[in-house]
């Protein structure tokens, strides 16, 4: 552009001089100059009118061709229009790719803007959640989805959760939903068909209950037998070579039998049927009775020490939760050796409850506390044996909580002692 310039002057300077030599011939100099500088502004006017005319339109319009410095103008906008359009046909293939390859997702995919409308969606989000194309673009999503889990996640800006629903087009569908966040206020909505897995949970489900159910009326009877005999073996002679393992018999029978009515109890918290209809709980009351049966269990073996705090009232499942307050306290006591101490408390503020039991018992390795809530682990299997504990406590814990909108959190240490604690939302709770 530099060398353009130089150029261009040289060019103007040779014309002006041409019209004055010619000027000089009609001893008119002057108007001859002038009419030189008239006709190149003349000139220039026209390239700018021609670069306005192509600016205006530049899609329909060639760049306007020409010499000199104009030329070298043009010819670079030349150079710019194609890079642009390269980019251009660049970025709308990728959006084609991407339209095409979301589009062929099995997966509903519904873009919302930082309102809430939907701003896009896939053919899936067409079979899946029954959305109508075009018709439903730039409507709130929740006048179409909803369902209050939904809903309340949309609200609580919850997006870390898998929503569990029933597809708006046929009930025997289930879909999980998650929400996902991104740029400035907008969400993708993402949804997939889970009934196939819902089933196979359901029957897995099923299959432990019903086994359980069925398990238990025979054992109910072994029992019954088994302890007769050994009561028998005390006094009868022909059997009190088998006084011993008559003894072990019924203890075992009775394990199995703690372990099918904590499989049942699982079954059904997973499946929500002892559910029913939540209600105010009296969690103050609720724990005074269980410190009484801890008690009992200790047997004047622990320092047990309360702090509850009264009027504390937690809306829910009572039979999930007296379950789950149960098993932390009474897995203190088991896991505590005679002389320890153990702490459980109740307490609320404006953001929400806790509870809490705290030992000093035989702590719990790191490496085993992610895996605690999992059915039938133990951290020390000879211990928990001797316990009588069935290895299903904390999985029954976990499940209750999560109906409740809280996780079970776990902190110990080896030889040192155990805290097992959990918060529930301000949303369930009332103070009076
Ligand atoms: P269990 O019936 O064996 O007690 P749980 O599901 O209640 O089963 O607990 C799982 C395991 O967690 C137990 O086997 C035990 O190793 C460990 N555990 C639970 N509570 C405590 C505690 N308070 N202190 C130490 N270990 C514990």
């Amino acid at each position: 552009m530099k060398g353009a310039g130089r150029l261009e002057i040289l060019r103007v300077a040779a014309w002006l001089t041409l019209c004055v030599l010619i000027g000089l011939s009609f001893n008119q100099p002057l108007v001859w100059f002038c009419i030189g500088l008239t006709l190149y502004l003349g000139w220039q006017l026209w390239q700018l009118s021609r670069l306005l005319k192509w600016l205006k339109s530049p899609q329909d319009l060639d760049v306007p061709e020409s010499n000199g410095l104009w030329g070298e103008i043009f010819s670079n906008l030349y150079q710019q229009q194609t890079l642009n359009q390269k980019g251009q046909r660049q970025l709308a293939r990728m959006l084609n790719e991407f339209q095409a390859s979301t589009a062929a997702l099995p997966d509903a995919v519904i873009v919302l803007d930082r309102d809430d409308h939907i701003a896009w969606c896939n053919e899936a989000a067409v079979s899946l959640i029954g959305l109508h194309i075009p018709n439903d673009i730039g409507q709130r999503v929740v006048n179409l989805l909803r369902h209050p889990a939904f809903v309340s996640a949309l609200i609580r800006e919850d997006y870390d959760t898998d929503i569990l629903l029933p597809s708006p087009l046929h009930a025997q569908q289930t879909l999980s939903l998650r929400i996902v966040s991104y740029g400035e206020g907008q969400k993708l909505v993402m949804a997939r068909d889970v009934s196939q897995r819902e089933q196979m949970e359901r029957s897995r489900r099923d299959f432990v209950a019903n086994a359980s159910h069925e398990l238990r009326t025979p054992l109910t009877v072994i029992r019954g037998y088994l302890e007769m005999m050994a009561d028998e073996s005390k006094d009868a002679k022909p059997l009190q070579p088998w006084a011993a393992p008559l003894s072990e018999m019924s203890q075992q029978a009775a394990r199995m039998s703690r372990i099918i009515e904590d499989l049942l109890k699982l079954a059904r918290i997973e499946s929500h049927a002892s559910s029913g209809k939540e209600e105010w709980i009296d969690v103050p009351r609720m724990l005074s009775m269980i410190l009484a049966e801890a008690r009992a269990l200790s047997a004047g073996r622990h320092q047990i020490i309360p702090k509850i705090q009264p009027k504390a009232r937690l809306r829910g499942h009572s039979a999930e939760l007296q379950s789950a307050f149960a098993n932390l306290i009474f897995n203190a006591v088991h896991y505590t050796p005679e002389g320890g101490e153990l702490r459980v408390s109740w307490s609320a503020d404006a953001t929400g409850a806790e509870f809490s039991v705290v030992d000093n018992g035989v702590g719990i390795e790191q490496k085993h506390i992610p895996r605690l809530t999992e059915r039938f682990y133990r951290a020390d299997a000879g211990r928990s044996r001797e316990t009588g504990g069935t290895g299903l406590g904390l999985a029954i814990v976990k499940h209750a909580l999560e109906h409740h909108g809280s996780v079970l959190e776990i902190a110990s240490e080896l030889n040192v002692g155990s805290t097992f604690s959990c918060r529930f939302p301000i949303s369930r709770l009332s103070i009076d």
